[in-house]
């Protein structure tokens, strides 16, 4: 085991911010985490660093992790379950369901970051959430030096949210995950932009490949590409709030948008409620929101994370003060105690 000491994380976290870590490890085998937990340093885990905002110098022993391997668990005419490491990348393992034309990730294409992540957030894109194809989630519990592994339904899922967010917040380091893929796939192009992307393809048949592809292209058109600019995806959720609240809203400002989540719940983009209070393209020294997508704040090249947090809220601020709604941040705040 080779442990690194004061590693500068820059290269590690997508908003590209400087801090160092006392102590950093690559995990490459899972054997090695019965040795790793038996040292008294706290124990901070590391995937892509795309969902992080590290606001000092990180104390303890951050662990990258590279457990790797993607193994088909059992299939029958229908279904296959595939165990996938936690250090996987994700858009790796869409590209390998893809290319097998087994259906569910597809929607997920692009979304930066590990297999291990995916849970923790729940992720999600284009109508289409990992909780959808997550079957089980085997992880390793620190305080009783075991693997555990939890179903579908005990991991609490929820929009952008998991028992690995709350409970099991810091306790759980998450190693692999079952995935159960559908041989004959359903697609899903509820969101308009994916049509529209599917027609200017000029495809005619749908399939896996075609969706996931679509999605590359909106995608890879619309948000910024970390290695150039740094940033951490949406800093915010999308708030959801109730219908009655939505209707007063609506009846002062008739060009807000919505989606229905329930009879009494609405979904309300919060990228465009902080671009009405005119944030699109703001920026303050190195600390910015995006020109082209509100919903993402960006690092130009040396702001802190304190910086963006400040800034953040401000956002906040303004949009309750505007609209009465209280975003969320979405991105995993790291402040390990100094
Ligand atoms: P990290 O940032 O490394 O970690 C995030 C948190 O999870 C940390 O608290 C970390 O400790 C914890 N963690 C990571 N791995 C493990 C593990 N194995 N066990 C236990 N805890 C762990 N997200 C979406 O949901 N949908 C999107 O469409 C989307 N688009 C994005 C676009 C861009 C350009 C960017 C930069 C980000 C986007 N994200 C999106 C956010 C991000 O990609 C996801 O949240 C992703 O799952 C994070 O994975 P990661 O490996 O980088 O996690
Ligand atoms: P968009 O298509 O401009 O839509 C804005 C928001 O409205 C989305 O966030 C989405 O909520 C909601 N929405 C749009 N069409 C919808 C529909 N048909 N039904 C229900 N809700 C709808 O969003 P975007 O920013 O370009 O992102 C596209 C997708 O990628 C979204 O799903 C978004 O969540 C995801 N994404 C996530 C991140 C991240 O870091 N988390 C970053 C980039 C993109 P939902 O978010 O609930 O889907």
């Amino acid at each position: 085991m080779y442990i690194q000491q004061n590693i500068s994380l820059k290269p590690y976290n997508t908003f590209g911010i400087d801090v160092p870590a006392e102590y950093f490890l690559e995990l490459n085998e899972i054997e090695a985490i019965a040795e790793i937990t038996d040292m008294p340093q706290a124990k901070h885990v590391l995937g892509g660093g795309s969902n992080i905002l590290l606001m000092r110098p990180v104390n303890g022993l951050v662990i990258h992790n590279k457990l790797k391997g993607i193994a088909v668990e059992k299939e029958d005419k229908e279904h296959v379950w595939l165990r996938v490491q936690a250090g996987e990348i994700w858009h790796d393992l869409v590209l390998y369901a893809i290319n097998k034309g087994w259906g569910g990730i597809e929607n997920l294409a692009l979304i930066p970051g590990t297999v291990g992540a995916s849970p923790m957030q729940n992720i999600g894109a284009y109508g289409v959430e990992a909780r959808e194809t997550i079957d089980a989630v085997t992880f390793w519990y620190w305080k009783e030096k075991s693997l555990l592994t939890y179903n579908n339904r005990e991991c609490h899922f929820g929009y952008r949210d998991s028992i690995f967010k709350h409970q099991l917040k810091d306790r759980a380091f998450i190693t692999s995950v079952v995935y159960k893929l559908k041989k004959k796939p359903e697609y899903n192009i509820s969101y308009g932009a994916v049509e529209q992307e599917l027609q200017q393809m000029g495809v005619t048949e749908l399939s896996v490949k075609a969706i996931a592809y679509a999605v590359i292209n909106i995608r890879t058109g619309k948000l910024p590409d970390p290695k150039v600019i740094g940033n951490a995806g949406s800093f915010f959720k999308n708030p959801t709030i109730s219908k009655t609240q939505f209707e007063q809203l609506h009846a002062k400002c008739p060009a807000i948008p919505s989606y229905k989540v329930s009879d009494t719940l609405v979904k309300i983009p919060a990228g465009w409620l902080i671009e009405q209070c005119g944030w699109r393209g703001y920026r303050t020294g190195d600390t910015g929101v995006h020109i082209k997508q509100a919903l993402v704040l960006v690092n130009y090249g040396n702001a802190s994370g304190g910086e963006i947090w400040k800034l953040s809220g401000e956002i906040v601020s303004s949009v309750k003060e505007r609209f009465g709604i209280e975003l969320e941040r979405e991105v995993q705040v790291w402040t390990p105690t100094p």
